[in-house]
């Protein structure tokens, strides 16, 4: 496998369980908005610690690059990379993974993602916005708290500034008084789908528990066959 060294520029947190690293992997670092990249996490007792992570921002000519890190309890990647300070250095496997966007867009896109499942969302809807893309998108983006919203003013901008792309958070733990979409994602398929037209293709990236859920509500429920369906799982 072809490794790069690729070196932390910044970090931010963008909630108090997620932080973004933006990474400078050099001129000419390539890959397709949706794609993914090995990080090969230093140990004390020498080895590495090979940990997959999805980008989460268009390419850029730079070759910068970010991710977002969701801290899991008890995780020995995650917590590294929580801790790991701008200047450090790491070796990185090349872009892969096929969860991304056919060149020409055919349908309506409905992409559906919950916590850090929607870096590599994020990627791909900048790339599309890049392009000045008019194709009808929705964000379902599934979270906790308020507070989780991670990419929030981000996203609002762009459905504010595109007609073509809404934003539809939704909390399952909603505060009380919060009048916005609550309970987990599946909940607002068929209402998003039929506000697409009904005929859409489906994006879904996140844990598993949740990609069986949606996978089982567009099947069983609406009728869409497996190949409108296209996932990327974190577990
Ligand atoms: C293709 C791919 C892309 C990925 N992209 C991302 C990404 O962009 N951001 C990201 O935070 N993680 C991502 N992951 C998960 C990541 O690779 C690690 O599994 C995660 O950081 C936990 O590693 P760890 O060593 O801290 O924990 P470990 O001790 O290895 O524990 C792993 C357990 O953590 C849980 N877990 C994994 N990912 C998450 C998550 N995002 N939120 C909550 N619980 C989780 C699962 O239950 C899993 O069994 C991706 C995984 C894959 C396969």
């Amino acid at each position: 496998m072809t490794l790069r060294t690729v070196t932390l520029l910044t970090a931010r947190a963008l909630s108090h369980d997620v932080r973004s690293l933006t990474f400078d992997a050099g001129e000419g670092f390539a890959y397709t908005p949706g794609q993914w990249v090995s990080l090969k996490l230093p140990r004390a007792d020498g080895s590495t610690l090979a940990r997959s992570y999805s980008i989460a921002s268009a390419p850029r000519a730079d070759g910068r690059f970010e991710i977002a890190v969701t801290r899991v309890e008890g995780g020995e990647g995650s917590t590294w990379l929580h801790a790991v300070e701008p200047g450090a250095t790491l070796a990185m496997s090349e872009p892969a993974g096929f969860f991304t966007l056919p060149e020409v867009l055919e349908r309506p896109l409905l992409l559906v993602a919950t916590g850090t499942g929607v870096a590599p969302i994020r990627a791909m809807i900048q790339h599309l916005d890049a392009q000045g893309s008019t194709v009808p998108l929705t964000l379902l983006f599934g979270v906790r708290t308020p507070g989780d919203v991670i990419f929030e003013d981000e996203f609002r901008e762009l459905a504010a500034r595109r007609a073509n792309v809404r934003f539809e958070p939704t909390l399952s733990r909603a505060p009380d008084g919060y009048t916005g979409r609550t309970g987990y994602v599946q909940t607002h398929l068929a209402a998003l789908v039929h506000d697409l037209g009904g005929d859409c293709e489906v994006y879904v990236c996140g844990l598993n528990a949740m990609i069986r859920e949606v996978r089982r509500t567009l099947k069983e429920e609406l009728g869409f066959t497996r190949e409108r369906i296209h996932t990327e799982r974190y577990d």
